[in-house]
This record gives structure tokens, C-alpha cells and sequence, in this order.
């Protein structure tokens, strides 16, 4: 299988490329608009692979595209993977609701799996908060999430997929909840959502549910980006043996070692 990786030298990108090799993968192409030529394995850490950063998408000639970039640069991205049949793995975040829509047209041409955060404990951090939003629908729920000072959205893609998680387990129990980024003001009908941002956090994510006299709070708690990367190989793995095009997620790629 030959992989390729678009943001190779960014955060997420370097440690694509330092798990894909330790996990014995065939890097073949590496794209990016800075550190142009470098060798991508050099940057990760893992010393030279005789891949050379590039920074033109239409070279694109692989298996599979990872992507770790921005909304922009991702569909892009997407769109010369569709047209050329190459599977797509992407952790990009951000999307406004019009980019999510050119996204997803794209990633339906080919298997691809999107998931705002690759993490094994977040995904199940998902199905804990859908499990107790069941038990706890008559409860205010808020969220909040903390990420370093350089992450570009607010609130997180992972957040937002929470609030998206609450919201349906909500709405199957008739409670038509809004969500409400960064409230102003009084609280309302709605599941609050909040991002902060400061020094170096990997990324926190923690739901609440508030009632008289009490309080549960679920808490997942990222302290290396590792983590993200060995789920994004994980999904590389699962979506090379996929055939039928369509959007998949990681609960998706999880789902032989996840009770539904
Ligand atoms: P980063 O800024 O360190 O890296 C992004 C890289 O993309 C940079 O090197 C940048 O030069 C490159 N880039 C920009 N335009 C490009 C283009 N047209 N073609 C190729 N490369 C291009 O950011 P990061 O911390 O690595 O995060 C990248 C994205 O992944 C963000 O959206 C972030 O929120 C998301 N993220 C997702 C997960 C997850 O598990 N899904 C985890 C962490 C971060």
C-alpha cells in the first residue's frame, strides 16, 4: 500500500510519518507547502525515507491520502483524491457548514474515513457521553474544552461532535435542544459549548451534567498527540481493506473492538 500524507511537516503530519514507518507502512509521497524538499522522514524524526516534501496535490499517485492540514488546503486535497480514486483518511477540523457539505461530496466518491480526533479514548469518550445523555436527558448539559494557544478553530471539531452526540440522544427522547458557542448572557434552551485556549494542552474535552444538588462530569484528557496519530494509522489500515465508497468514522474503524 502506498501512503501519502498531506501537512507532513506540521504537528499531526511529522508523527503520521513517524508511526506509519514504525509500523512498517510504504510512505511514498509527502506534501506541504513549507519545508519543501526536505525529506519527510527527517522531519519526523525517524531519519531519512528518500521522500521529499512536495508541495503540488495533483502529483498525488497513492493508495491512500492522511490529511492534517486546514479546511481549505483538505478539500482541495479531497477533491484531487476522488478524482484519481485515492482512499482518504482525514483529521482535518474547522469546516464551516458550506466546506463540510464540499468535503463530504467529495469523500463519496471514495472510502474515506473523517473523524475530528483519531483517539481510541475519545471515541470511547462518545459513546460514554451518549450512554449517560440517555440516562441524564432531563439535565443541563455543558461542555468546555481546553487546546493550545495555536489551534486555529474554536470549539473544537471534537467538541462540536459531542454537542452533535447529546444533541441526537436528546432529540430521540423529544428534548429539542440548540447548542450555543461561547454564551453571552443568560442561559437558554440549548447545550453550551466552550473553547479555551492557552500554553501547550494537547486537548481536554469534559461534558457536564448539572441538576439540583448535584453534578457528573466525563472528562477525556489528551497528553500527546501519539495518540491521534496511531488512530489515524489504524484507520490507514482499516480503509486500505475497504471497498464501497462513503464516509466512514472512527467508531467505524473501532467497531469489532467497541460494543454498539
Ligand atoms: P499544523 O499547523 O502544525 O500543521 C498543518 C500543516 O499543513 C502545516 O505544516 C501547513 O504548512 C500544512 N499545509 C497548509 N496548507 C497546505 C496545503 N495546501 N497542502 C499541504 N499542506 C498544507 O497543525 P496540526 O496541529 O498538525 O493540525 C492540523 C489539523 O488537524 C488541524 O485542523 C487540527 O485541528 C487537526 N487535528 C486533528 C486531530 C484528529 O485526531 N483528528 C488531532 C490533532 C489535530
Amino acid at each position: 500500500m502506498k501512503l501519502a500524507i498531506a501537512g507532513a511537516a506540521g504537528r499531526m503530519g511529522r508523527l503520521v510519518v513517524k508511526h506509519a514507518i514504525n509500523e512498517g507502512l510504504k510512505v511514498s509521497q509527502a506534501f506541504d507547502v513549507v519545508e519543501v524538499g526536505k525529506d519527510a522522514g527527517e522531519l519526523a524524526g525517524v531519519g531519512k525515507i528518500g521522500v521529499l516534501v512536495e508541495n503540488d496535490i495533483t502529483k498525488l499517485n497513492a493508495d491512500v491520502l492522511v490529511d492534517f492540514t486546514n479546511p481549505e488546503a483538505c478539500i482541495k486535497n479531497a477533491r484531487i483524491a476522488s478524482q484519481k480514486g485515492v482512499k482518504l483518511v482525514i483529521g482535518t477540523t474547522g469546516f464551516s457548514e458550506e466546506q463540510r457539505k464540499e468535503l463530504e461530496s467529495y469523500c463519496k466518491k471514495v472510502p474515506a474515513v473523517i473523524s475530528p480526533n483519531f483517539s481510541i479514548g475519545v471515541n470511547a469518550f462518545f459513546k460514554i457521553v451518549e450512554f449517560a445523555s440517555s440516562l441524564l436527558h432531563s439535565y443541563d448539559i455543558e461542555i468546555f474544552e481546553i487546546h493550545h494557544k495555536m489551534k486555529k478553530d474554536a470549539p473544537s471539531g471534537t467538541a462540536i461532535k459531542t454537542a452533535e452526540i447529546i444533541r441526537e440522544v436528546l432529540a430521540k427522547k423529544g428534548k429539542e435542544l440548540e447548542l450555543k458557542f461561547c454564551r453571552e448572557g443568560k442561559r437558554g434552551n440549548e447545550i453550551g459549548v466552550f473553547g479555551i485556549r492557552g500554553g501547550d494542552v494537547v486537548g481536554e474535552h469534559t461534558v457536564l451534567f448539572f441538576s439540583e444538588g448535584e453534578r457528573v462530569e466525563i472528562t477525556h484528557r489528551a497528553t500527546s498527540r501519539d495518540s491521534f496519530a496511531k488512530g489515524a494509522i489504524m484507520a490507514v489500515k482499516w480503509i486500505a481493506g475497504v471497498e464501497k465508497p462513503g464516509i466512514y468514522s472512527m467508531l467505524d474503524v473501532l467497531s469489532e473492538n467497541m460494543p454498539s
